[in-house]
């Protein structure tokens, strides 16, 4: 194995035009600490050298432009923060003003008036004249500037250009970094069939041509390879911990499908089951068959049925001598787990318990008794699952709903309440985009129910102007009258939890005097009520005692009124995506019509208006979560904020998702087929990765 020191991580002082102060600004600036940092530091497009226009063909269409000129005097402007440089260039065509606003002196000691320049920028109209700010700068010289071909330009900063480091001097650096390093200091690591198979350019040449590319399409094939490389390392890395998890890990058996599974199937089951509900129930049979810990997650959009799925799971476990529990963040939704669950199982001969943070005393001394001499089959519950006197007869499988409310050392606590681990399956209710469960979750197996039970009416979505609130509440009173209930969600804006309170109670005030009592009732649920008050306040809605909800987002996720089939969210442009689809998954579950009435002020923000215009165009929470995923960015989605398999340095979760695609064909491939890789072809890939592994810290998600 080659782990001799590789050039790659000499210190970038060594780098040849590199002294001491330029090393240490790179290093502050760019993070750029050693000759491999450097040669990772992409270009951000390219320019054509040769390509140089006239300054009057410049127009409002143009976005980035070289041209040559003569330099004017440069004049000062302005005081203190409104401070600029301005001078203009001149060819025999015309002039371009050249503007800055940083760096002032140091520009005006480094260029000469009257001298020719080539200058390359991005153009910007004022009062509708060209412009350009902070162009990049050189003398011209004919001479170089023939047969160059395509010029890399890096990211910079302002500090690194009055350091003779701008976006084009930086490729000085990159380009004596090439002079110096051949193939065998890059050698290839993705196995050659691969690279055959797939006709990509080898690793050493797609470095040199994605710096220094001498044409368009051999760029284009330096940046796929790359993308590719970026990809496929991620997966290899992931299938492996997957791998060894499925071969490390202990696991009760499941061995067979029992009485109390077929009873239920074939007797109480109210509905047939969905395709996609089938086809999960199939995986975690196999999963749970064959004695593996199964890690799973179930991605499923709201109201796919997740619930009845994890009810014939738990039965599962019953037929096998195993107990199960299911966890919900809160006790609301705990409470109706537990409900639901015991009105599904009233004719079965299966004990179920409740435990949450408000159950009594004497009850819980009761429920824990039974836990653990194993006469409760089933627990429903909160974080107080977790609490240490909790302790299980036989544990088999732990059910987490509602995921990324539940950290991972709290899920390793319920693992540890059996001697071998539980069965985990966790059931996520906000879809994630699949490019980022592909590397984010990677390490974990993980099934997606993307059909609703048939039958569901599509919940109609519009957007109203706050001026609008009386019509709004016309209609409400319209549906009411027909008999349905209404939610009217107010959002957590503020940073003190007061104002958000006194902003939920003006709403109150608001909503109470559309709907007086005694004619109307209303129920009231935040975050400051005890959980007593907020199940009372709950109930009556869930029981129809109520017509109105008016809520902060606590009712967020997982309640179930299907009478309920008007949603109204105040304020939606303060919500997220995937918040505002759950929101709207509260309604629509049952046979009428219903709506989702989205109500906003008239100035709206460019991505609060894409929001909103994503919630009324589609009801497919797959595709909403792409488009936040579009919005945001991979680190900002729920759930994946730490998660280190997101960094890529070239490949975009949004953009290259047929090269995730096939990166994880080939990684899972590979893997099928050597598990350790151990064969010849795939030993470079071994050493790599084994090189690789202390330099980044790969988080593990579960
Ligand atoms: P979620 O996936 O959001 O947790 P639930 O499990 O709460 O969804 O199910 C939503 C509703 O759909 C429930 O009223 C449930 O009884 C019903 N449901 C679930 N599966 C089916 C099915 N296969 N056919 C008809 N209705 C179903
Ligand atoms: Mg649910």
């Amino acid at each position: 194995m080659n782990s001799a020191p590789s050039i790659l991580d000499s210190p970038i002082e060594y780098l040849k035009g590199v002294g001491p102060l330029k090393a240490d600004m790179l290093k502050k600036e760019l993070n750029i600490f050693t000759f491999g940092d450097l040669l990772e530091h992409f270009p951000l497009r390219h320019i054509d050298k040769t390509a140089v226009s006239k300054i009057a063909a410049i127009n409002s269409s143009t976005e980035f432009v070289q041209v040559v000129g003569v330099l004017d005097e440069m004049v000062a402007m302005g005081e203190k923060r409104s401070k600029r440089l301005i001078a203009q260039l001149r060819d025999n065509t015309g002039a371009v003003e050249l503007c800055w606003f940083q760096s002032i002196h140091f520009v005006q000691k480094a260029l000469v008036p009257g001298q020719k320049y080539l200058a390359f920028g991005k153009v910007s109209f004022f009062n509708g004249r060209p412009q350009m700010t902070h162009p990049e700068l050189e003398p011209y010289n004919p001479a170089v500037a023939e047969g160059k071909g395509l010029e890399p330009i890096y990211p910079t900063t302002e500090k690194l250009k009055a350091k003779a480091l701008n976006g084009k001097q930086l490729g000085k650096l990159t380009a004596a970094l090439l002079a110096i390093i051949s193939p065998k200091d890059i050698p290839e690591m993705i196995p050659a069939p691969i690279v055959s198979r797939l006709q990509m350019v080898p690793r050493y040449d797609a470095y040199v041509n994605i710096h220094y590319p001498k044409s368009a399409s051999i760029y284009q094939q330096a940046l796929y390879r790359l993308k590719f490389q970026e990809f496929f390392i991620a997966q290899v890395r992931l299938g492996i911990t997957r791998l060894q998890r499925h071969r490390h890990s202990q696991g009760v058996v499941f061995e067979k499908v029992g009485e109390y599974f077929n009873t239920f199937y074939n007797q109480y089951l109210p509905f047939q089951l969905t395709g996609a509900q089938k086809r999960v129930l199939k995986e975690i049979r196999t999963d749970t068959g064959r004695g593996k810990q199964m890690n799973r997650l179930l991605q499923g959009d709201v109201g796919s049925g997740k619930t009845i799925v994890a009810l014939l799971t738990m039965l599962l476990a019953a037929d096998n001598g195993y107990q199960s529990c299911l966890m919900a963040p809160t006790e609301i939704l705990a409470t109706q787990h537990y409900n639901a669950l015991n009105e599904l199982l009233q004719n079965m001969p299966v004990e179920i318990g409740l435990l949450t943070g408000s159950t009594k005393i004497a009850q819980r001394r009761q429920l824990l008794q039974q836990l653990a001499d194993g006469s409760l089959h089933m627990v429903v519950g909160t974080h107080a699952l977790i609490e240490d006197p909790v302790v299980f007869h036989k544990l088999g499988l732990s059910i987490i709903d509602e995921q990324h409310r539940f950290g991972v050392a709290q899920r390793a606590k319920l693992w540890a309440k059996a001697a071998i681990h539980p069965h985990v399956l966790v059931m996520t209710a906000t879809p994630i985009p699949r490019t980022l469960a592909m590397t984010a979750y990677g390490d974990l197996d993980y099934s997606i129910m993307d059909e609703l039970p048939p039958g569901r009416q599509p919940v109609t979505t519009v957007h109203r102007n706050e001026m609008h609130r009386v019509k709004v509440m016309d209609f409400i009173r319209h549906e009411i009258e027909k008999g349905r209930q209404a939610y009217i969600i107010f959002p957590l804006i503020e940073e003190s939890d007061k104002l958000d309170y006194e902003n939920l109670m003006d709403g109150y005030e608001h909503v109470k005097a559309f709907f007086p009592e005694p004619k109307y009732w209303i129920s009231m649920v935040h975050g400051r009520q005890t959980p007593e008050v907020k199940e009372t306040n709950m109930q009556r809605f869930v029981k129809g005692d109520t017509q109105i909800m008016v809520s902060t987002t606590v009712i967020e996720v997982g309640v179930n009124v299907p009478n309920a089939s008007i949603m109204v969210i105040e304020n939606a442009e303060k919500f997220g995506l995937s918040q505002l689809h759950q929101l709207r998954g509260r309604v629509g579950r049952g046979s009428e019509k219903s709506y989702c009435i989205l109500l906003t002020g008239s100035k709206l923000s460019n991505d609060a208006r894409e929001r909103i215009k994503t919630m009324c165009d589609t009801n497919d929470g797959f595709k909403i979560a792409e488009k936040d995923l579009e919005l945001r960015g991979p680190g900002d989605i729920e759930g994946t904020r730490q998660s280190g398999a997101l960094n890529f340095k070239l490949a975009s979760l949004v953009n290259d998702k047929p090269i995730l695609e096939q990166a994880k064909q080939e990684a899972e491939l590979l893997l099928e087929n050597d598990e350790d890789l151990g064969a010849i072809d795939n030993a470079p890939l071994k050493n790599y990765l084994s090189l690789q592994k202390g330099k980044t810290a790969w988080s593990k998600i579960s």
